[in-house]
């Protein structure tokens, strides 16, 4: 748990217009997306458009997701505190700071080197001691601290990785966006109830590749 932080009027703003106007009603992902103080997050080149309401470029081709994008996955996990969430995708770590608000602990897992340090540095001065990052391909998971009660993936899956459904605990969520990445992607949320796997289809969205064993091959882009 994070030290309580100042108040943020462009957080608070952005939370306003760009969530509870929609339809993010889950009270407490309202308040960690007010608490996480998001231009920390985004490069220093653009921190005017932190709290815009699109993607931001965080360099390596890669973005840190839409505000409400983040909210919406977020609040399909259905976090209620004690869980332990895996999250694959880092990226800038912003969405790693916002689970860690909302559960008991995050394991990470981002493919490139630089991404995952710039994040990890961030989440250390913010004071995030629940969470734990991995530099590697995501899509395996990590086996060594499965199962999860939650699993959510910010990068869109070619379909749904085996591996991921494999380390759902029963009674897990996994959220993922499943599709061709350079057209049509949905959200799919995946649950595992008394050992029985279920999948509905959500919204359309647009992701970067999810790269690695369980996604896309490395040439593909
Ligand atoms: N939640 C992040 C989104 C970052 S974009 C944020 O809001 O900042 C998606 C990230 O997934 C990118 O950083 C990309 O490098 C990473 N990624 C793609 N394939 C991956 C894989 N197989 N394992 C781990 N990370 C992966």
């Amino acid at each position: 748990m994070r030290p309580p932080a100042a108040r943020n009027p462009e957080a608070e703003r952005m939370v306003h217009l760009q969530l509870e106007q929609r339809d993010i009603t889950d009270q407490r992902v309202r308040a960690a997306m007010r608490a996480v103080p998001r231009h920390l997050f985004v490069p220093p080149g653009s921190r005017s458009s932190a709290y815009d309401d699109h993607p931001v470029s965080i360099g390596r081709g890669q973005t840190i997701s839409q505000p409400y994008m983040v909210a919406l996955m977020t609040q399909a996990l259905e976090l209620r505190g004690r869980e332990r969430v895996l999250e694959i995708g880092t990226g800038s770590g912003y969405q790693t700071a916002v689970l860690a608000e909302l559960c008991a602990a995050v394991w990470s897992v981002e493919r490139i080197p630089e991404l995952a340090e710039r994040a990890a540095r961030i989440l250390a001065e913010l004071g995030d001691d629940n969470v734990a990052l991995r530099t590697a391909d995501g899509s395996a998971g990590w086996p060594e601290e499965a199962p999860f009660d939650r699993i959510v993936v910010t990068a869109a899956a070619p379909s749904v990785p085996a591996p991921l459904v494999s380390q759902l605990a029963d009674n897990g969520v996994l959220v993922l966006p499943v599709g061709d990445w350079r057209r049509a992607q949905e959200l799919v949320i995946v649950r595992r109830t008394a050992g029985a796997v279920s999948v509905e289809r959500s919204v359309g969205c647009r992701f970067v590749p999810l790269i690695g064993s369980a996604g896309f091959p490395d040439t593909d882009r």
